[in-house]
């Protein structure tokens, strides 16, 4: 079930995801451990998993990354791409210059970028695009600040990510959404059932049908089985527990199909 190409084309719709997002972390023996341990544990799975796995590691280390899960069934993805195929634009990496690596995906409109970067929807929207263009699946992340929820804005600001972020022409293959509340990103709080499952029912009427819908915010091997079971949750975007081979493991063994 991993993967059903050469690194395990992974754009099968309807099929859960496990997607790891290392953020700016590791030296490329670091990566190198991390991926061959992971492949380690798929290959003694002997393809007796259930969901996707997809690592998306720093640009620096998506070349050797990707050779060493060759043919694991592992996926390989960035971490954001500009919307320009090439040119002047010292410091970024387009979307075909992933594609070239062997990615099947980028995670698009993380809240590190849009905060820490002061990335709109406009931008992100471009941005999808240009994951589209190259034959990426985006992954676009949305979700609201604890101000926001308190306010009792959560639904209507991811909304109007969602409609704002997402180019016409948006499939079940090449759009994934993470929902991550912000204030659940590296904190170790995680949103409650009912409101991820409210949420992800939101985000489920404005999507393709079929699209996968991920959440993210703090999911580790203790929590992800109360998350990854709630109803319209497809899978999750994990930041920290994806950089212990064991913990990612284990959170992709809630989809166990043994
Ligand atoms: C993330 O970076 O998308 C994320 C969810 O991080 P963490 O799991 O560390 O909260």
């Amino acid at each position: 079930m991993i993967g059903t190409g050469q690194r395990g084309r992974n754009m099968a719709i309807g099929t859960q995801l496990v997607a790891g997002n290392w953020k700016m972390n590791g030296l490329r023996r670091d990566g190198a451990e991390l991926a061959h341990a992971l492949k380690e544990l798929v290959a003694a799975a002997d393809g007796e998993v259930g969901c996707n796995i997809l690592v998306c590691p720093p640009a620096t280390l998506l070349s050797e990354v990707g050779a060493i899960l060759a043919g694991s069934g592992i996926a390989l993805g960035g971490q954001d791409c500009h919307p320009e195929s090439k040119g002047a634009y010292t410091g970024d990496i387009s979307a075909e210059m992933l594609a070239d690596l062997g990615c099947e995906y980028v995670i698009l409109g993380h809240s590190e970028r849009r905060h820490g970067h002061g990335e709109t929807d406009g931008v992100v929207r471009g941005k999808i695009a240009a994951a589209w263009r190259a034959g990426l699946a985006a992954i676009l992340c949305v979700g609201e600040t604890q101000g926001q929820r308190q306010a009792g804005e959560a639904t209507e600001i991811v909304s109007a990510q969602l409609a704002g972020s997402i180019p016409d022409g948006a499939t079940a293959a090449s759009l994934v959404v993470a929902y991550e509340p912000v204030w659940a990103i590296g904190t170790g709080l995680t949103a409650t059932a009912a409101d991820v499952a409210a949420m992800h029912a939101a985000i489920r009427s404005s999507v393709p049908s079929g699209t996968r819908i991920l959440y993210g915010g703090s999911v580790n091997s203790k929590n992800c089985h109360a998350i990854l079971q709630l109803s319209d949750v497809d899978g999750a975007l994990v930041g920290g527990a994806s950089l212990n081979a064991t913990d990612f493991w284990a959170i992709a063994q809630s989809y166990s199909v043994a």
